[in-house]
């Protein structure tokens, strides 16, 4: 009681010396705390681990590196206790907080996205609201200013291909592209105009120079090339160990998803630890894929080349339309449909890309693969879909005739389920339309049969 007593005592002395302390204006300059030069922005605790060698080594030139979370993992498993849902939600945040803090990254946001587990980022972006969790992102641009965005690639490749991932590299691509824009969310750029506001956010536009991607597709070979490859043997000098071990360090804090790797790791002695790191792939380079810059460049020069202190003006990002196809055509349609659009909208045709589009499903699940038929002609046009597939395939949904109305499209979703073996072989299934007699398209889907992993839809 006497305590309390004391402490009311001092709020109330504070608040008299406040009182009598001259009005001073309100800051002008942007928070400098939260000033970035590198954003991480990634769906999952425990995302970071694809490129936290690098980060360590930024780390290590003195940048200030900031991560941003799209959803806090709660659909992911829990291997260390019962905690589920929300809770396992809250569990992975702290986790990640705890390897943040190991890496030296103290500037660390979860925003609102729920965790989604399957490879279609249209479901993740259709649970996160994309046009608000885009806002929410652009808001951690504009307060952060980071000069460089790291993200996922925004492509399908097997491989993990979590959907949310995807989602996450969609936004943060647009986000590189808008939050320098100022009559994007403007609400977020006005000023205050009333004491305590918590409508205007007094931000200000702000235009990143670079953004990079990377993947956790199965085959990095694609990859090659695309970008800047960052040793993880090389070691830090601040810490006397490889950028390799650094990352898997940090990683050996996510016990709920990978509680038996890390203990066995973390019984070992330090030098069975190198070991194994180097056994498996920790001390690999950590292989960048460039997206776009502002400040000119190449794809494999320094992530930090031509960068400057000065901020830059927003750049108006180039964008393309597709031109319809003439006559009759079929074309992929859902999350594939979608990226080419994407892409061409974003001036990213250059990223990597499967040469045949690729999915992976489980063994005995039902590929879904979503059409689209095109009709660019005057008058009505019947198109007939039929597959081909390797043996063992079976129950074909979808294919027959269809009338497209002239100048219109119609969409059509094929199905056909897989074989209950498990194949180290792809198999391609082929998706033949015809109309008037005529082949109008031929396309093929690249398919891994896995024994799990992640529903397609
Ligand atoms: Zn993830």
């Amino acid at each position: 009681m006497k305590l309390r007593y004391s402490f009311c005592f001092l709020t109330l002395f504070v608040a008299a010396l406040a009182a009598q302390t001259p009005k001073s204006p309100p800051p002008t300059q942007p928070d400098d705390r939260l000033k970035a030069d590198v954003l991480l922005v990634v769906a999952h605790p425990d995302d970071e681990t694809g490129v936290s060698a690098y980060l360590a080594q930024l780390l290590d030139q003195h940048k200030r590196v900031a991560a941003v979370y799209l959803t806090h993992g709660e659909a992911g498993h829990n291997n260390m206790g019962p905690e589920r849902a929300t809770s396992l939600g809250a569990v992975r945040e702290t986790e990640l907080r705890h390897a943040m803090a190991k890496l030296g990254v103290e500037n660390v946001w979860f925003l609102s996205g729920l965790d989604t587990p399957s490879q279609d980022v249209l479901q993740s972006l259709g649970r996160w609201h994309h046009g608000a969790a885009l806002e929410e992102v652009v808001r951690m641009v504009r307060l952060t200013r980071p000069e460089v965005i790291i993200t996922w690639l925004p492509a399908i490749f097997i491989g993990e291909n979590h959907g949310d991932h995807q989602a996450s590299g969609v936004l943060a691509t647009e986000a590189f592209d808008i939050a320098g824009d100022p009559s994007i969310f403007p609400a977020q750029l006005a000023g205050s105009v009333h004491t305590n506001e918590t409508l205007l956010e007094g931000l200000r536009p702000w235009q990143p120079k670079k953004i990079y991607y990377f993947s956790d597709a199965q085959e990095q070979d694609p990859f090659k090339g695309s970008g800047p490859s960052l040793s993880g043997n090389e070691i830090s000098p601040a810490r006397k160990i490889p950028y390799g071990l650094v990352a898997m360090q940090c990683f050996a804090f996510h016990l709920t998803q990978y509680r038996s790797y890390i203990e066995t790791f973390n019984r070992l002695d330090e030098q069975q630890q190198f070991a194994k790191a180097k056994a498996d792939g920790w001390l690999d380079p950590t292989q960048l894929i460039f997206g776009k810059s502002n400040v000119g460049g190449g794809p494999k020069d320094d992530v930090f080349a031509g960068i400057t202190a000065v901020p830059i003006g927003f750049v108006p990002h180039q964008s393309e339309v597709a031109k319809a196809e003439p006559g009759v055509s079929e074309g992929l349609a859902g999350p594939w449909g979608f990226y080419e659009t994407f892409w061409r909208a974003h001036g990213l045709q250059h990223l990597p890309k499967a040469a045949v589009p690729e999915i992976a499903i489980a063994t005995g699940a039902t590929l879904q693969v979503p059409l689209v038929l095109h009709n660019n002609t005057s008058s009505a046009k019947q198109i007939t879909l039929s597959l081909t597939v390797p043996e063992g395939w079976s129950d074909e949904v979808g294919t027959g005739s269809y009338t497209v109305p002239a100048g219109d499209e119609v969409p059509v979703l094929m199905t056909v389920t897989a074989p209950k073996a498990e194949s180290k072989a792809v198999d391609e299934i082929t998706c033949h339309a015809e109309s008037d007699g005529q082949s109008v398209g031929v396309i093929k889907l690249h398919v891994k049969r896995r024994s799990g992993g992640l529903p397609q839809n």
